[in-house]
């Protein structure tokens, strides 16, 4: 069914009255370079000492770094720029000492980001870069002792105010740069553009499933493939949010897509569970109120990316609220549904879904207030079956094929 002209009119005006209003109050994108000469990380290693834990890296050179500290959970974060870190890390990724658990990745081009998990609160007693000498590398030294909780979180407000102040001055890796094409079809101005988010990156994996298949990468095949078999049939444009294993925040997927005018956004993902013989995709759009606790844990679970990160200080939060987004919203809600029931009508015809699989949550991914968004749980890491299948480019080629068909389906019923 064709909508009316003025639906289609009201589309449009807000559009462009949203675009104006982020134009406006958006920070100023600044372009930075990766750096083609980024240092190499060697190796890892833990010390535990009766008073203290000595985390150490060893590089092939120096390295520059920053660091702050942020509770709940309590974690160290280090900051550096692009360094090469293919070296396996080994055993350090586990903890020890007063270390839990140890991430690192692309935070955003330009910036690499390590974060110690620690279980108690710990402060950084020392921090310094070592040279290379006697043979050994150039190393980055942290060593960590316990601390009170009021300790921490002093120590946490200063240095997140030291952090700030230094990326203020920083000009040339500011605000993040995301390198997006947008990939044009044949004389194709008027097709629709497909936005496809491929869940997590960089310092955030995701879900590890079986064998430490890491969601994020598995996101991105998904999405690649999805990328090829839209621009393959001629009927679309796409877009990806990202095209390498890089962080991004949740809301900086939705703003890719909408500052390139994105007409539906795809966000995949993998789930885990406890339950190792639970299996099935899922596809969830946007509501106000999750439709079930399930689907409102694992919203929560995902909008965790940013928290798993840490943050970015030198953001200025323009996060923008107003009434306009609201009335668009609520319209752009109804084509989600539509988007997703033909999502699970292909779906279910090519690979396995859950029973109830059309469900709704607050996933902070799909709120862009203009986008028609669905994200599409593709199966569960946790269930060896699943976890094979989506590693297998062949099931990518049927989930892809599948979306298409279910686009396709859309395109048909609602000629913009
Ligand atoms: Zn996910």
């Amino acid at each position: 069914m064709r909508p009316a002209p003025w639906v289609t009119v009201y589309r449009k005006l807000t559009r462009f009255a949203i675009s104006l209003f982020l134009l406006l109050f958006s920070a100023q994108m600044v372009t930075s370079t990766a750096n083609a000469q980024a240092a190499k990380v060697l190796g890892a290693r833990l010390g535990v000492y009766p008073d203290y834990t000595r985390f150490v890296i060893d590089l092939d050179r120096d390295v520059d770094f920053t660091y702050f500290l942020l509770p709940d959970p309590y974690r160290i974060i280090i900051d550096m720029p692009e360094i090469d870190w293919s070296a396996p890390p080994g055993k350090v990724t586990s903890g020890g000492g007063l270390i839990s658990g140890l991430r690192y990745g692309l935070f955003k081009p330009g910036t690499f980001r390590v974060v110690l998990d620690v279980a108690e609160p710990s402060l950084v007693s020392k921090i310094f870069a070592l040279p290379a000498s006697g043979g050994k590398p150039n190393r980055l030294v942290v060593d960590l002792k316990p601390a009170k909780r009021q300790a921490f979180l002093d120590a946490s407000r200063d240095s997140m105010a030291a952090y700030s102040a230094r990326s203020r001055n920083d000009t040339s890796a500011t605000e993040q740069s995301v390198d997006v094409g947008v990939k044009s079809g044949r004389g194709g101005e008027e097709k629709p553009l497909i936005a496809i988010d491929a869940g997590h990156g960089g310092v955030d994996p995701g879900a590890i499933g079986v064998g430490n298949v890491y969601e994020k990468d598995l996101t991105l095949a998904a999405a690649r493939q999805l990328a090829d078999t839209l621009t393959a049939s001629g009927r679309y444009r796409v877009l990806l949010t990202r095209d390498k294993d890089v962080f991004l925040k949740l809301r900086q997927r939705v703003e890719i897509a909408r500052k390139n005018g994105a007409d539906l956004f795809i966000s995949l993902h993998a789930d885990s569970i406890a339950n190792p013989k639970h299996r099935g995709g899922s596809v969830y759009t946007l509501s106000e109120n999750a439709s079930d606790k399930e689907a409102a844990a694992l919203a929560s679970k995902e909008n965790k990316a940013d928290v798993i990160a840490g943050i970015d200080l030198s953001d200025e939060n323009s996060l923008v609220q107003s009434i306009l987004i609201d009335l668009a919203q609520r319209e752009t809600m109804n084509l989600s549904a539509t988007l997703a029931a033909n999502m699970v009508s292909q779906l279910s015809q090519s690979i396995e879904l859950q029973r109830r699989t059309h469900r709704f949550a607050g996933f902070a991914v799909l709120k862009a207030p203009d986008i028609p968004s669905a994200l599409f749980e593709m199966g569960y890491l946790s269930n060896a079956t699943d976890t094979k299948l989506l590693q297998s480019p062949a099931h990518r080629k049927k989930i892809a094929e599948a979306v298409l068909r279910a686009i396709d389906i859309y395109f048909e019923k609602h000629k913009f």
